[in-house]
């Protein structure tokens, strides 16, 4: 159950070293350097300032007993696969993107097992590549926010979710209005949440619902078309795989992170 399921107290207590040793920084000048094209005030800082603050908090409340600082990393995760399976999408999209971290979200243990697993033999045997991609137990409906900052994900993708057909079961899809508030709240503006399915009416569910959230708008068809990254969800997912043997039709929306009204 969820009470087995280990998560950080915020993305300041996450330690992010085991998954992308590579990417640890060895001085203080290389820490967060991946946020540096971001416009206005840097999101890395936010991230810093947020994990100083709540360590010496902590270090007030608990005297001698303050946790010992998280590494630090030259780059933070900026993808999300969720709900990643056996992570074809992941493995596909680490060696063209290789400065850009990864991360597939799975509440199997065996699945996420079997990613991590994938991921050292490959690192194993192509040294210079798949360093960038990990994966890691979570249920992803609850602790999204435990692991990333706001504004921290470039992109997020939600390939082939469970469809829950049943309307009773509706409250367990992954695409909900609270939910897309979670994905809006670790998006930066710009962002992309990737949607694919083979079932229609759930197609019809997410699309639904985020068009009905004022955090996002749709992404036109000629856009979706020329992004490489819907063709590597279409084709190289387990899932994706799986259709294309049937015949089947696969239904695939993005919807864009708008950037947050001014204040008046
Ligand atoms: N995305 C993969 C693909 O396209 O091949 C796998 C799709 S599979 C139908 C859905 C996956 O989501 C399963 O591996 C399931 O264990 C995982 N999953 C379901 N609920 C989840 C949750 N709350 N958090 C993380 N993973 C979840």
């Amino acid at each position: 159950s969820d009470h087995a399921l280990s998560y950080p107290a915020s993305p300041a207590h996450m330690d992010w070293s085991v998954h992308y040793p590579a990417f640890v920084a060895s001085t203080a000048e290389e820490a967060d350097g991946g946020a540096e094209e971001k416009d206005g005030r840097k999101e890395s800082e936010a991230a810093e300032q947020e994990r100083e603050q709540e360590q010496e908090k902590e270090q007030e409340q608990d005297g001698d007993t303050a946790v010992a600082p998280v590494p630090r990393m030259k780059k933070q995760v900026e993808i999300a696969d969720i709900g990643c399976g056996f992570g074809g999408l992941l493995f596909a999209l680490a060696p063209k993107m290789p400065d850009t971290l990864i991360l597939g979200m799975e509440i199997r243990t065996s699945v996420t097992q079997f990613v991590v697993d994938k991921a050292h033999a490959l690192r194993a045997q192509h040294p210079s590549q798949y360093q960038n991609v990990s994966c890691m137990r979570t249920n992803s409906m609850k602790f999204l926010p435990n692991f990333f900052a706001r504004a921290q994900l470039s992109k997020i993708f939600l390939c082939f979710p469970d469809p829950h057909f049943k309307a009773r079961k509706h409250k367990a899809r992954i695409v909900s209005a609270t939910l897309n508030s979670e994905y809006a709240f670790v998006l930066r503006p710009g962002g992309i949440v990737y949607t694919i399915t083979d079932v229609e009416d759930l197609h019809l569910w997410m699309v639904g619902h985020f068009e009905a959230h004022a955090a996002f708008e749709r992404v036109g068809d000629e856009e979706v078309e020329a992004d490489e990254c819907v063709a590597v969800m279409r084709s190289e997912t387990e899932e994706g795989k799986k259709v294309e043997r049937n015949k089947g039709k696969k239904f695939v929306a993005l919807f864009r992170r708008l950037p947050d009204p001014a204040w008046p």
